[in-house]
């Protein structure tokens, strides 16, 4: 369901018990106005930061009513995934304990303080949350030469790509990668792991054992596949004790293109048509990126 605008109408209500079209229903009885519902149902749980989980109606436009925005993690019930976390501040950063932190955005010019707009600013690592890694990443001689993110290929970045579950007791070695037995032919491949069970991404302490690609999975990767976009589920596409050697793998032909950080929760396995777009961060060897999965 979409967001309506409402009147004066709070309720909170289990949606376990309760399928869309019913809760929807039952949400017209009630309210004498039309209603605003929080896009969730029971085959998508919520995610940290957003009013799903539960369903949140509140006044909109009306004397002392609040206006709530509307947060999806999932549009059309279930025909487009946002597979993008979001920029909070307890999202975890490489190597720290503290994640981003609250000063990485700040309103910069306030019209509580007499500007007339608001306008923000932020500063953070370009390889923070879900982000794209390019050549220049590891290589030194592909950065001084451009290889940056705004040279990676967008055909690469949106197409057809696979949705498959890696056992969940192991990093990705090379028997890994045989067992899945991803056709030939696949360019594209998201790999959620344990990294995504043990919702890492949603936890602002790094945590190093995290799983990823060890060097043979990567290996095996590039001369057994036709994968040249590779997604993971966490900030490195590869194992903590591997991350040099695994991303040299990947990063060395410069044709593939690592995804990492992705939010990867209760998105069904398979086939899915994957948009992914960076900004064109010239000279920079990473980039947030916006993806999302369409059925
Ligand atoms: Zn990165």
């Amino acid at each position: 369901m979409d967001v309506f605008h409402s009147s004066l109408c709070f309720i909170h209500l289990s949606q376990s018990t309760m399928n869309s079209r019913s809760l929807f229903a039952f949400l017209f009885a009630i309210c004498a106005h039309s209603v605003a519902v929080a896009d969730t149902s029971s085959a998508y749980p919520s995610i940290p930061g957003t009013e799903t989980g539960e369903c949140s109606l509140r006044g909109v436009g009306v004397g002392d009513g609040v206006l709530v925005p509307p947060r999806r993690e999932v549009y059309e019930e279930g025909r487009i995934f946002d597979i993008t976390h979001r920029y909070v501040p307890e999202m975890p950063v490489w190597d720290s304990t503290e994640g981003l932190g609250q000063h990485f955005l700040w309103l910069d010019k306030s019209m509580k303080n007499g500007s007339l707009a608001n306008s923000s600013n932020m500063k953070l690592g370009v390889h923070t949350g879900t982000h794209v890694d390019a050549p220049g990443h590891f290589y030194d001689n592909y950065y001084d030469a451009g290889f940056d993110v705004d040279s990676l290929d967008l055909t690469l970045l949106n197409g057809l790509a696979l949705l498959v579950d890696v056992p969940r007791d192991k990093n990705i070695t090379a028997e890994v990668m045989r067992s899945l037995n991803i056709p030939r032919g696949v360019s594209r491949v998201l790999f959620r792991t344990l990294n995504t069970d043990r919702r890492l991404m949603f936890k602002k302490e790094f945590d190093t054992s995290y799983v990823g690609f060890k060097e043979d999975g990567a290996k095996w990767l590039a001369e057994n596949t036709d994968i040249k976009l590779v997604g993971v589920d966490y900030l490195s596409v590869a194992a903590y004790d591997h991350s040099i050697p695994s991303h040299l793998v990947f990063l060395e032909s410069k044709e593939i293109i690592l995804v990492e950080g992705l939010k990867l929760d209760d998105v069904p396995a398979g086939i899915y048509s994957l948009n992914c777009l960076p900004l064109r961060l010239v000279h920079s060897e990473a980039s947030p990126i916006r993806c999302i999965l369409i059925r």
